[in-house]
């Protein structure tokens, strides 16, 4: 089987195209094993090559999280699939057993997985998950954009619907538009109807953000981000913020934010340490979210909208699986406007 993988945590040098590797038979008769058509590359497969604290790797390690595919066998238990069907996975694996697991809410697991961190990757001809992450889209969405969209649309749609509830009237500002999360929530938050505020340091990323209906442009090299905002909604501030960047932006975040503000956040690619004024945080009742992933319920919903075809995602490149690595030099270059995917086959 042909795969790209990392032996050892490290720079991108580690990423390593295999072609001698063994398929994963199905064990569990739950299970199923795709045969992979695409994978997508999140910010999150950077992090596992260069090592995450208490994850650990088995080599040749497989990377990758998202994979749209087609099912090509299925444990004994399994029903609602058949071998054939095209299909997504949400990357997000449970035990099922759990309170939070039967309540729903599965990316609060204390044993939650993530596929290609925790358990073997998507970037391979094969990969064997739960019957129950699988879900079978129509035949006519292309593999790239149905890989690219899983883990960065569930993400998304937790982040804006679910954990920040955005209203129609809502202004709601995305830091770092371009990336996946950043680009999902600007096509989820439009579909609301309300008023984005998309902030990069790219004008031309900027001005593909406004094609795609972002009202307000706000370049963070040449603006003052939070003082920009504040000028132009008459002090008011923004309902919503959607921060994955972390200590470079939080500061700037509190202060666009209005009073009774949402801030959620998935991420801190900046770095994780940040400061809050805990009067500011009680005077204006601010809420500060947290949000990972997305329970089954969200990965329904955003499957539903794939199908329907009103959320696609948007494909920065696609780099044959051989040319893995240079996927993932893409990747970290930032310059990306939407997912990069590796076609598989
Ligand atoms: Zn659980």
């Amino acid at each position: 089987m042909h795969a790209l993988t990392i032996s050892e945590h490290g720079g991108l040098d580690r990423v390593e195209f295999r072609t001698d590797l063994p398929a994963p038979d199905v064990v569990h008769d739950d299970d199923v094993r795709i045969r992979v058509r695409a994978a997508a590359l999140n910010h999150l497969d950077l992090f596992v090559v260069n090592g995450l604290p208490g994850v650990k790797i088995v080599p040749p390690w497989i990377l990758g999280a998202d994979v749209a595919g087609v099912v090509d066998a299925v444990g004994t238990n399994v029903s609602g699939l058949s071998v054939g069907d095209y299909v997504v996975v949400n990357p997000g694996l449970s035990d099922r057993t759990c309170e939070y697991c039967r309540a729903g809410e599965q990316p609060l697991c204390p044993r939650f997985r993530i596929l290609g961190e925790h358990a073997p990757g998507t970037m391979a001809d094969y990969v064997v998950v739960p019957a129950v992450n699988v879900r079978a889209i129509p035949p006519t969405i292309p593999p790239e954009q149905a890989a690219a969209f899983t883990l960065t649309t569930l993400t998304a749609w937790r982040m804006v619907v679910t954990r920040a509830r955005v209203q129609p009237s809502d202004n709601v500002l995305i830091w770092g538009i371009g990336g996946g999360v950043a680009l999902a929530a600007l096509q989820i938050c439009k579909q609301i109807g309300a008023r984005v505020w998309a902030v990069s340091s790219s004008d031309e990323k900027l001005r593909r953000a406004g094609e795609m209906g972002a009202d307000e442009l706000l370049n963070r090299n040449t603006a003052d981000v939070a003082a920009a905002i504040r000028e132009r909604t008459a002090k008011r501030g923004v309902d919503v913020v959607i921060d994955n960047v972390g200590a470079d932006t939080w500061n700037q975040s509190l202060r666009a934010l209005g009073r009774r503000g949402r801030l959620v956040t998935c991420g801190a690619t900046s770095g994780p340490m940040v400061e809050t004024d805990v009067r500011r945080l009680f005077w204006n009742q601010w809420t500060i979210c947290g949000s990972t992933m997305g329970n089954d319920a969200e990965f329904d919903a955003v499957v539903n909208e794939l199908r329907a075809g009103r959320l696609l995602p948007v494909v920065d490149s696609v780099f044959p699986l051989a040319e893995g690595r240079a996927a993932f030099e893409r990747l970290q270059s930032g310059r990306q406007f939407g997912k990069v995917v590796v076609r598989v086959s």
